[in-house]
């Protein structure tokens, strides 16, 4: 399952966040790909509040690495970008990917041989200053599924 959003402002981003935090199900792995400053953060912290936390509290995990939220689900929001291979290595990735609840993974290039099978993909992709492209994909009949059950398509 594929889908593409165009010239995508803040607001359709947050209406975006809405839905698919209806999709998300226990133990979902979102992959956030894009490059700096694309909105990868800016979309978990729309996509936290909607799953019932507190975006507030989302930050950057860029120095964190790993930042823990509460919400319907638990949720581990984890950023790469510093990382090299041998850093990833002796990160515990396997347990955030089997993790109950969430697991959102910026820089999702740097997971090498730990890249799951199954998950759902955002990747950004910068217009201009106000404006991103989006596409959604899954990965997986269980997460085709979820998507399929969505409303993501549906224009209103
Ligand atoms: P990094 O790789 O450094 O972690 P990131 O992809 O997480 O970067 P953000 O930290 O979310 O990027 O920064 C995106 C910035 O762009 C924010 O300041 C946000 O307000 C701004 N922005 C403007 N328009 C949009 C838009 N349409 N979608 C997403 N972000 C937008
Ligand atoms: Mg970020």
């Amino acid at each position: 399952m594929m889908i593409l959003f165009q010239n995508v402002d803040e607001r359709k981003l947050e209406e975006i966040a809405k839905k698919f935090a209806k999709i998300l199900f226990d133990g979902s792995i979102v992959l956030l790909k894009g490059d700096l400053g694309s909105g990868k953060t800016t979309f978990v912290r729309y996509l936290v509040e909607y799953l019932g936390g507190n975006g507030r509290k989302v930050t950057s995990p860029t120095f964190t690495i790993v930042n823990e939220y509460q919400s319907n689900f638990e949720i581990h929001h984890i950023d790469l970008f510093r990382l090299n291979e041998i850093e990833v290595e002796e990160l515990p990735i396997e347990d955030y990917l089997d993790a109950d609840g969430i697991c959102l993974i910026e820089w999702p290039e740097k997971l090498g041989d730990h890249v799951p099978e199954n998950y759902f993909k955002i990747e950004f992709e910068f217009v201009d200053e106000s404006h991103r492209n989006l596409k959604i994909s899954s990965s997986g009949s269980v997460y085709d599924q979820a998507f399929l059950r969505g409303d993501l398509s549906v224009k209103k």
